[in-house]
């Protein structure tokens, strides 16, 4: 089998060869934890955890590292000053690290209840000051920066006096960018108004600083993915994956640096994730037009109308190709939520397929299989994928109403595949069973309090536990093995 990835920098699908064997090194710009992720965000994140879930089933060994964007843009009269929970706390002290705390944690739930696997390593900008300042310095000793007014700039004229290409990711021409930028941040200090910060001096209103040989500052944002990729995936890595908007100047950038210090470009197969817009616009806070993912979740929102559970947020998304524009909407919602029921109901109907191995089945397993894996190899052409699995779904129902037949051997084939194409590589979850473990929970919590009751002889309350659940329908008996209950 044969995976293909389309590499933005080459503008093809390209056959992938990892630089080693069996081993994967893939790194994805993580988030700025200055506010609540937003929906769109979550897409670009799914739409990675989707891959490295895809990779890892295809049997690669990946190390998989997503950073998290801390350092630089908080200021004194900065943009979060809108937050109550800032303003509160900076009755006292505005502590930075208060807010990235707030935020991280806030991520990670988010991404936690839409399934997405944690990467191997989820490093932070301010960890890795040190190696920022020294790739800073690297590149001043090797002329392709320069130091301005206690901030360093990349020198992008010098980088292409040296044959070298900047825009080669995003196919931009260096002199049309010259001629369509005015300089307005670092005015009077770059050389040119395309040279971009890898320092900047720190204002007296910027909170986060530190100590450097330029003076007090912080890093530029292009400089971190850089140093953290370099730092754990090493100079030359496989993948390096973001959302479509970080192209430019974000990966352009780290392009830049990498050559420029280690004079080989830094990833072989750049991914970029396309938008998620709503209203046929981009999702985005700075617009207004957004979602956060606990309003779509808990139906608190005036665009939706009704909740919608996580696993079909996640199926919806997936539905669209990572590279395709997503818009959702209240019908693409409902939509996905139907597909969804069926698709689990067909699960749950394949556990109980007597099958039959005196008959010959009108379905072709081993067709099937490679059509799907044809579609996951191929560039992760996850609503490809998800249509083989209903031409499955079509067959099992076929199966139920007893038009179709299965041989024992294909019936555990098709049970294996299918789980693991939508628990594992899609990671969705059934919702029925999350209930159900969560019901078997709650009654074992109840039948643990009656115990404790009847221990304290309060024969009142262990007598209403008893009886308020049979009035549910839910009977509790009491044997030698101790207390079991009964749905009807
Ligand atoms: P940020 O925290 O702003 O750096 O964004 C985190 C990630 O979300 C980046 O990879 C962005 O490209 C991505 N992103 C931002 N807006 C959207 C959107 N509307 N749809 C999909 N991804 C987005
Ligand atoms: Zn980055």
């Amino acid at each position: 089998m044969q995976l293909k990835i389309y590499n933005s920098l080459t503008g093809e699908k390209e056959i992938f060869k990892p630089i080693l064997e069996g081993n994967i090194g893939m790194y994805v710009c993580g988030p700025t934890v200055y506010s609540n992720v937003h929906l769109g965000n979550v897409r670009t994140f799914l739409s990675f955890d989707f891959i490295y879930r895809s990779l890892t089933h295809l049997g690669y060994k990946v190390r998989y590292v997503r950073n998290i964007t801390d350092a630089g843009h908080l200021t004194d009269d900065g943009d979060v000053n809108n937050d109550r929970f800032v303003k509160q706390t900076r009755l006292e002290k505005l502590e930075p690290m208060e807010i990235v705390q707030k935020y991280t944690v806030d991520f990670h739930k988010v991404l936690d209840m839409f399934n997405l696997l944690p990467p191997n390593i989820e490093p932070t900008a301010t960890g890795h000051i040190v190696e920022q300042i020294e790739l800073t310095q690297k590149l001043i000793e090797t002329g392709f920066a320069y130091e301005s007014n206690g901030s360093v700039y990349f020198d992008v004229l010098e980088y292409n006096a040296r044959g070298l290409n900047y825009g080669e990711l995003s196919k931009r021409n260096i002199e049309e960018l010259f001629a369509n930028t005015r300089d307005l941040d670092g005015q009077g200090e770059k050389k040119n108004p395309q040279d971009f910060a890898l320092w900047k001096k720190a204002s007296p209103a910027h909170i986060m600083r530190w100590n450097s040989p330029w003076g007090e500052g912080f890093p530029g944002w292009h400089l971190e993915c850089t140093a953290m990729s370099t730092k754990y995936l090493g100079e030359t890595f496989d993948i390096h994956g973001g959302g479509m908007d970080l192209k430019f100047p974000h990966h352009e950038c780290e392009i830049a640096q990498g050559k420029a210090c280690n004079g080989a470009s830094p990833v072989n197969y750049w991914m970029h994730a396309n938008m998620l817009t709503m209203n046929s616009q981009r999702m985005s806070k700075s617009t207004g037009n957004y979602i956060l993912p606990m309003q779509l979740v808990s139906g608190e929102n005036d665009f939706f109308e009704k909740s919608f559970h996580p696993a079909i947020v996640r199926f919806c998304f997936l539905q669209a190709h990572y590279r395709s524009v997503l818009d959702i909407s209240n019908d693409a919602m409902l939509a996905s939520e139907k597909g969804f029921s069926r698709l689990m109901e067909a699960l749950k109907i394949l556990n109980s397929i007597t099958p039959n191995d005196e008959k010959q089945s009108g379905f072709n397993l081993k067709d099937w299989k490679t059509k799907a894996y044809d579609a996951l190899t191929d560039d992760f052409n996850s609503p490809v994928l998800i249509a083989h699995l209903f031409e499955a779904v079509k067959f099992i129902f076929a199966l139920k109403d007893e038009k179709e037949t299965i041989s024992t051997q294909d019936l555990e084939d098709l049970k294996s595949t299918i789980n693991a194409f939508v628990f594992d590589v899609l990671g969705l979850q059934n919702i029925e069973e999350n209930n159900n473990e969560k019901l078997d929970q709650t009654l074992q919590v109840l039948i643990e309090l009656r115990n404790q009751a009847r221990k304290s002889k309060n024969f009142d309350l262990s007598d209403q536990i008893r009886d308020k659940l049979l009035a549910e329908g839910i009977e509790l008996k009491d044997g030698r093995e101790g207390t079991t209950y009964s749905i009807s």
